[in-house]
């Protein structure tokens, strides 16, 4: 069976690098319960009336997804979608395969004396 990626679409071969990811979107709780706005009889009309898939899935949800790894780098910088608005993307990314340019000496101040 051919796999592929679930965010580009990518073929998967046999052997590649590949990420699973696993998201799990759990109800939480504080310990507090606050006074329904609805009396109790109403609640629980609505309650049995709403189906019991979408009870489930209000809370607790799972997704499932193999990424390569470019997609995986993606998700992982940032996974809540958080707009970047601060932040410049830059014109250019620099060739890794390239060695950082020599740092620069400081020589400030030592052929003053
Ligand atoms: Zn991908």
């Amino acid at each position: 069976m051919e796999r592929r990626c679930d965010k580009c679409g990518r073929i998967l071969k046999p052997g590649d690098l590949v990420y699973r990811l696993e998201i799990q979107c759990l109800s939480d709780f504080d310990g507090i319960i606050t006074e329904p706005e609805e009396d109790l009889a109403t609640l629980l009309k609505t309650v049995e009336e709403t189906p019991k898939e979408l009870l489930e899935e209000e809370i607790h949800r799972e997704f499932h997804f193999l990424l390569c790894p470019t997609c995986k780098d993606h998700f992982c910088a940032n996974p809540l979608n958080l707009p970047l608005d601060s932040m410049e993307i830059p014109k250019s990314i620099p060739d890794p395969a390239e060695p950082d340019p020599p740092p620069q000496l400081q020589t400030h101040g030592e052929d003053e004396k």
